[in-house]
C-alpha cells in the first residue's frame, strides 16, 4: 500500500522499518479470515488489516484516541495473521511500533497504568511471587472454585542427579514457571541427559524481557534484554554452548527476537544477533537428537507404558506455531515415543493466554478459552498437552483434564 508517513518519524529506525512493512502489504484482508480477535468481534478494527490501517494513519500524522489504544490492545500478538499473509508482512514487528508510537501519544486511564506496574512488579519480583503463591496453595482448599483453577497445586520436584556430556545447551529458567511448575525444566534436563546433552542453568536470569515489552514498559525490556546477554555470552563461550533453549515457548520467541530489537543499538546488535541465532526450542534439539541417534528413543518408547494407552490433545501455542514457524514438530516426537494423539479444530487459533492478556483482557480471554477447551474436549481426551507455561495454567484453569508439558510426558 501506499503510505505517506511524516517525514520526520521516518528518519527515524523505526520509520523505515514500519514504512517498509506497510508498503509490503497489499490489504488484500485474507489474514482476517484467521484472526481470533476479529472472529468473535466481527470489528474491522479488531482484525490485522484494521489495525494496520490505524497504525499506518497514527503514523500518517494523525492523532491517535483512547479508542486506538484499546484496538490494538485487543491484539493478542497470536501473529497467526502472519503465517495466513500472502505477502509475509511482518505484523507484529509493526504492531510492537504502532503500540510504542500510540503510548507516547495518548494517556492511560489511571486504574490501568497501576494495573500494568503492579503485574511488572509481581512477575519480575521473584520473592514476591513466591510470597503470594505459597499464600495462595496455602489457602487453596478454602477458595472457591474460580480462584482454586488458577493456582497451581504444589508440585513434589523430581530427582535428576546431573551428568557430564560434552554437547551442552544453556538452559535459560525464565521468571515464574520454576516456582510454579518446577518439574518442567527438570524433565527437560532429564530428557536431554537420555541424549548426551547437558543442561547448563545461569545462576542470575530471571525474564526473558518479554512481560515488560507486552507491559509498554520498553526502557525496562530492553535493559533486561542487555543484562542477560551480557551474563550469557561469558557463559557460552566458557562451556561451549550449542544452543541456548527455554521450556517455555512464549519466551523462546523472545530471546529469538533479540535481535530485532536490538538491531539499532551499536553496542549489542551483534550480540543479540548471536543470541538469536543460537536459541532452539527443545523440540528442535530433541529432533535432531533422534535424527543423530534413534537408538535414544527406544528408551522412552518402553517407558510407562500404562501412560502411553492414554489419548494425548497437543495444543500448539501461537508462539511455537506462528511466531517461531514450528509446526507439527512435537506431534511425530509424541507419536513416536508410543502415544496416540487426538487432533481437534482450529487447532491454529490462540487459547486466549497470551501472556498478560488473561488479566488485561478477561472477557475476551476467557471467550477464547471456552471455544479451545470445547474443541478440544469433544474427543474426550485423557491428557492436554503444550509447550508453554502460560497456555498450560490458562488451559487448566478451564477444565478438569491434566494439562501437562510435553517434554513431561517423555519420562
Ligand atoms: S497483512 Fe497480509 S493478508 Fe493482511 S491485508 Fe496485508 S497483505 Fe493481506
Ligand atoms: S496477532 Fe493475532 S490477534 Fe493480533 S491481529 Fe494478528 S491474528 Fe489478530
Amino acid at each position: 500500500m501506499k503510505t505517506n508517513i511524516t517525514e520526520t518519524f521516518l528518519q527515524t529506525p523505526r520509520g523505515e522499518v514500519a514504512n517498509k512493512i506497510l508498503r509490503s502489504c497489499v490489504h488484500c484482508g485474507f489474514c482476517n479470515a484467521t484472526c481470533p480477535t476479529y472472529q468473535l468481534l466481527g470489528d474491522e478494527l479488531d482484525g490485522p488489516r484494521g489495525r494496520i490501517y490505524l497504525i499506518k494513519q497514527m503514523l500518517e500524522g494523525e492523532t491517535p484516541s483512547r479508542q486506538t489504544l484499546l484496538h490494538l490492545d485487543r491484539c493478542l500478538t497470536c501473529r497467526n495473521c502472519e503465517s495466513t499473509c500472502p505477502s509475509g508482512v511482518q505484523y507484529s514487528q509493526l504492531l510492537d511500533i504502532g503500540r510504542a508510537v500510540a503510548n507516547e501519544k495518548v494517556s492511560r486511564p489511571v486504574l490501568q497504568k497501576m494495573q500494568h506496574l503492579l503485574l511488572r512488579k509481581l512477575f519480575l519480583s521473584r520473592k514476591l511471587f513466591s510470597l503470594l503463591l505459597k499464600t495462595g496453595q496455602a489457602l487453596r482448599p478454602i477458595l472457591p472454585a474460580s480462584l482454586k483453577s488458577s493456582i497451581p497445586e504444589k508440585q513434589k520436584t523430581l530427582d535428576f542427579q546431573k551428568t557430564a556430556h560434552t554437547s551442552k545447551v544453556l538452559l535459560i529458567p525464565g521468571c515464574v514457571q520454576p516456582l510454579l511448575k518446577a518439574n518442567i525444566d527438570i524433565a527437560a534436563r532429564i530428557v536431554f541427559d537420555k541424549f548426551g546433552i547437558e543442561c547448563i542453568e545461569p545462576t542470575s536470569t530471571r525474564c526473558c524481557g518479554s512481560l515488560s515489552h507486552h507491559l509498554n514498559a520498553e526502557d525496562e525490556a530492553l535493559a533486561i534484554i542487555r543484562n542477560n546477554i551480557d551474563h550469557w555470552l561469558p557463559l557460552i563461550e566458557q562451556y561451549g554452548i550449542e544452543a541456548i533453549c527455554m521450556t517455555a515457548s512464549g519466551c523462546g520467541v523472545a530471546i529469538k527476537e533479540y535481535e530485532q530489537l536490538l538491531a539499532f543499538d551499536k553496542r549489542y546488535a551483534d550480540k543479540a544477533r548471536t543470541i538469536s541465532a543460537l536459541y532452539k526450542d527443545p523440540a528442535e534439539i530433541i529432533r535432531d537428537a533422534i535424527n543423530a541417534d534413534r537408538q535414544s528413543l527406544q528408551q522412552f518408547k518402553e517407558r510407562n507404558m500404562s501412560e502411553k494407552q492414554q489419548t494425548i490433545s497437543f495444543h500448539p501455542p501461537c508462539t511455537l506455531q506462528h511466531g517461531m514457524r514450528i509446526k507439527r514438530m512435537i506431534e511425530p516426537i509424541l507419536e513416536n515415543c508410543g502415544f496416540t494423539l487426538q487432533p481437534f479444530k482450529d487447532s491454529h487459533l490462540c487459547c486466549g493466554s497470551a501472556g498478560t492478556y488473561s488479566i488485561t483482557q478477561k472477557a475476551l480471554s476467557q471467550q477464547l478459552l471456552s471455544n479451545k477447551l470445547g474443541n478440544i474436549n469433544k474427543n474426550e481426551p485423557d491428557i492436554i498437552a503444550t509447550a508453554n507455561i502460560g497456555c498450560q495454567l490458562h488451559l487448566q484453569s478451564g477444565t478438569s483434564t491434566p494439562v501437562k508439558h510435553w517434554l513431561e510426558l517423555l519420562l
